[in-house]
């Protein structure tokens, strides 16, 4: 199995060389050249797996250079490090809805699946293509990438770690997460301003050659764990599947029959890896994208054009505020019969415009599969505080606002089948905004919140964000995005 660029068809790589890559040098995303496809037997054989050896057999149809006992030893240690049996258990709602818990990692959000897993797909990457300096990555963070990348890389033997948040732009349960990080070959770091300032400063950086030179007489190379990334996407991919399994093995389903998968969107790679499970052929009937505030995927399923003109919110789920979805350009090259040009017309536009439409023949296969919708902040609250007194079920910010575009789908739709709600962080992350959603003030400090919530509710905050109490804090420092490259060179030295 190879990979090719969205934006270059002609290369073609092996699976090391596009996760020991990343981005693609003309800026294309790599995608398989094709893709794999499950039977029912498949399926049937994972049934009474655990997810370590599912995402194994399914990691293994797209890394033909990883052999099996490689991969049965990265999933076994990935997903060790999950506080539950499962990395992915369902939580059942009532009798047509489940969430998916993808939250019981050390970070407490979804990003852990992936990222608790690349490091080992990355350094075997590295081995197999022979690179020999060692690697450092650089995260820019809006929050749950940054923390969970640091776990993930913690002490990895060759690599180097280094993250840069926005000071003020993140909750303080994520900036006192990444303050305390442990471990020999991390930093963190502060950038004066928000997201795209300090995600613009590690764009700068990665496009320095003369930089890059440096580092490479010191034997370092930079690399990033964005989705953009395959060796972050494939791990995803396995969940959809493993859900299918549990639905299966609950008599919830028979072989075959379509469920459907409500996922809160931002970058377009989880629910992205949602539409290639679907491709491989796992029945599922609708991808409903949901989205906060910040609705430019919602208009783009309605209508066709994606227009990032317009004002960006900041919103109480922060990890899906953002205004250009990376990953779409891996749907749109799919969808248009894998012709490269033509995604390079589309992102063309929208560097240039900020926009783009998508031809009537996209729209309407894109129509079948996807459902889109979006909700505000109060419907957000709202929506915690119902399943909660309805359910006594504590959803986070995220996890709402798809469960809150799932009652529209529901209500429009008018179907029937088995929806799985992806939810992708604990309640405990965002507290803030969840205790005002069960009507109480919320505008505490981090930890203070933490105790709020846990006393309101009986329920016991995760481990990892109930030990922040008696964290030490390691990393204060904070600088103006010119001084940027000076911290990663100093970092390195
Ligand atoms: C990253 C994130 C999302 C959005 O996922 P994408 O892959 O960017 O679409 C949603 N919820 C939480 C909690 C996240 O951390």
């Amino acid at each position: 199995m190879n990979y090719r660029s969205t934006r270059d068809t002609n290369l073609s790589l092996t699976a090391a060389e596009t996760i020991a890559r990343g981005l693609s040098r003309e800026g294309g995303l790599f995608v398989p050249e094709s893709i794999p496809q499950i039977t029912p037997d498949f399926l049937e054989s994972l049934v009474d797996l655990s997810f370590a050896e599912r995402s194994a057999a399914v990691m293994k149809l797209y890394l033909s250079d990883f052999t099996e006992e490689e991969l049965a030893e990265y999933t076994k240690a990935a997903y060790a490090n999950f506080d539950t049996e499962s990395a992915a258990p369902l939580h059942r709602l009532d009798d047509k809805t489940s969430f998916m818990e993808l939250w019981h990692g050390p970070t407490c959000a979804f990003k852990d699946i992936a990222l608790q897993i690349l490091p080992y797909l990355l350094t075997a990457s590295l081995r197999k293509t022979k690179e020999e300096k060692k690697v450092c990555i650089l995260v820019a963070t809006s929050g749950d990438t940054g923390k969970a990348a640091l776990e993930g890389f913690k002490d990895v033997d060759g690599t180097a770690i280094l993250v840069f948040y926005p000071r003020d732009g993140v909750s303080d349960v994520q900036k006192l997460q990444m303050q305390s990080q442990q471990g020999g070959n991390v930093s963190v770091c502060g950038v004066e301003g928000n997201f795209d300032d300090a995600q613009t400063g590690v764009k700068q950086i990665f496009s320095d050659p003369e930089f890059a030179a440096k580092l490479a007489e010191r034997g370092w190379f930079l690399s990033s764990a964005n989705s953009i990334n395959w060796g972050r996407l494939l791990p995803q991919i396995v969940y959809y599947i493993s859900a299918y399994c549990d639905l299966l093995n609950e008599g919830k389903i028979r072989m075959g029959e379509e469920i459907s998968f409500c996922v809160p969107t931002g970058n377009f790679g989880d629910i992205l890896a949602g539409y290639y499970a679907r491709q491989m052929g796992l029945p599922v009937k609708r991808l409903i994208c949901a989205s906060n505030s910040n609705d430019v995927l919602t208009e783009f399923f309605h209508t066709g054009t994606y227009n990032r003109n317009r004002p960006f919110f900041t919103t109480v789920s922060p990890s899906m505020d953002i205004l250009i979805s990376s990953n779409l350009e891996r749907l749109l090259f799919d969808a248009s019969g894998k012709d490269p040009d033509y995604i390079k017309s589309l992102m063309g536009a929208l560097k240039q415009d900020g926009k783009y439409s998508v031809s009537p023949e996209i729209r309407e296969k894109l129509d079948g599969l996807f459902w889109a919708g979006c909700c505000d902040e109060d419907g957000t609250k709202a929506q915690i505080g119902k399943v909660w007194e309805d359910h006594h079920y504590l959803m986070d910010t995220h996890t709402a606002v798809a469960h809150r575009v799932l009652g529209q789908y529901r209500e429009q739709e008018n179907t029937s089948e088995q929806v799985v709600v992806v939810s992708t962080a604990s309640p405990y992350k965002f507290c803030g905004a969840v205790l005002e959603g069960l009507g109480h003030p919320g505008n505490a400090d981090g930890l203070t919140e933490i105790a709020d919530l846990e006393a309101l509710t009986g329920v016991s905050a995760p481990k990892p964000l109930a030990a922040l109490r008696n964290a030490e804090v390691r990393f204060t420092q904070s600088v103006e995005k010119e001084q940027m490259e000076a911290v990663v060179s100093d970092f390195l030295s």
